[in-house]
């Protein structure tokens, strides 16, 4: 399958001399979620996004085959971005393909391992500082703005131009829209991207009612739920842990136009979302993903009512599991190994 600026062109900023700098991004599979269906009963269909699935792991690549193919169209000299991970690897990995340096700035210890090993794979110089994000953020505007570096996080406006495909695809895939999007929100260039996303399609006519878009962010780091920048964030969740969003007008647009909302949502129930994702779905994602499913439980579990009886809801997976095995296996002690008589493997299986 083509990559997202193929597929989309006629509705993004890119001209026959835009050279297309594509891992083959999108087209993220649309899965049911059986067990969450049912548990809101009454017909109601969730089906999860799963951006994980994307070339380098997250949903992050959609903005990024944009943002470094307009990025060469330019002629730039370089890329750099401040990242919780998921944009330094995007970031990387696109750089290598196009042959141009690329630069991250990282919060030092802060970063989910599978990150920061694709960023050194894809050979970014890898600077980590004794700050948190949105001083890394700071930082890495000035100096791209001095040196003249194309700078990658979701303020480049391309990134978020790219990353709204993803109502496309989901229209594409339920012949229009679902009542209701639970996405995560860090830095908020996601929601708002996808908010932007369906707001086009409802202009060209392909979808009357856009979804209510509800974003969730974890407590610890919840500044657009408070209304107030938070000096220290703190989440488990460490692709959402940004206490200052970029896009934060973005995101209280979306949810004002939709007439959604903006939910805080506790680490253990994050967890308990991950959780519940990875054993009764079978899909693997990381905990910032979760979020937004944490999102959805919270509402139901006080009684509020999703989406009408029969009604979709989409929840969007940002980002694959295997960013963090840290976090999968936090606490998991495997047995002593046993000899592999049948036997033994009986007992071990619990089987006698
Ligand atoms: C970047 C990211 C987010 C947050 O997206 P924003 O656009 O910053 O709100 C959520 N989950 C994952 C896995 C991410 O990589």
């Amino acid at each position: 399958m083509a990559g997202i600026i193929e597929r989309y062109r006629n509705r993004l900023p890119v001209t026959g001399d835009t050279p297309v700098i594509s891992l083959e991004e999108g087209s993220t599979p649309l899965i049911p979620a059986p067990a969450l269906s049912a548990l809101l009963g009454e017909d109601r269909q969730v089906f999860l996004k799963f951006e994980g699935l994307n070339p380098t792991g997250s949903f992050k690549d959609r903005g990024m085959t944009l943002a470094v193919s307009k990025a060469m169209e330019e002629g730039c000299r370089g890329v750099i971005c401040a990242s919780t991970g998921n944009t330094s690897a995007s970031a990387a990995a696109y750089a290598a393909r196009a042959g141009v340096p690329c630069w991250v700035v990282l919060p030092a210890g802060k970063v989910a391992a599978g990150k920061l090993a694709q960023a050194i794979v894809h050979g970014a110089i890898v600077i980590p500082i004794d700050d948190n994000f949105d001083i890394a953020l700071q930082r890495v505007i000035e100096i791209a703005d001095a040196e003249g570096i194309t700078l990658v996080n979701s303020i480049n406006p391309y990134r978020i131009e790219g990353q709204k495909t993803v109502a496309f695809e989901i229209i594409d895939e339920l012949g229009g829209a679902p009542a209701t999007h639970f996405l995560p929100v860090g830095n908020a260039g996601n929601i708002t991207a996808t908010w932007r996303g369906y707001s086009e399609e409802r202009e060209t006519g392909r979808i009357q009612v856009p979804p209510r878009m509800i974003g969730c962010q974890a407590a610890g780091s919840a500044p657009i739920v408070t209304g107030a920048v938070v000096e220290n964030p703190e989440t488990i969740a460490t692709a959402i842990r940004i206490g200052n969003p970029a896009s934060w007008q973005g995101a209280l647009g979306a949810i004002e136009e939709s007439h959604g909302a903006i939910l805080a949502v506790e680490d253990e129930q994050i967890l308990a979302a991950y959780q519940h994702l990875s054993t009764n779905e079978g899909v693997f994602c990381e905990p910032a993903s979760a979020a937004c499913v944490a999102g959805l439980l919270k509402q139901h579990e006080a009684g509020i009512e999703i989406a009408p009886a029969g009604a979709t809801i989409v929840c969007t997976l940002t980002g694959h599991g295997l960013k963090d095995p840290e976090r999968a296996v936090d606490g998991t002690v495997l047995p002593e190994p046993i000899g592999s008589d049948l036997d033994a493997l009986r007992r071990a299986m619990g089987l006698s």
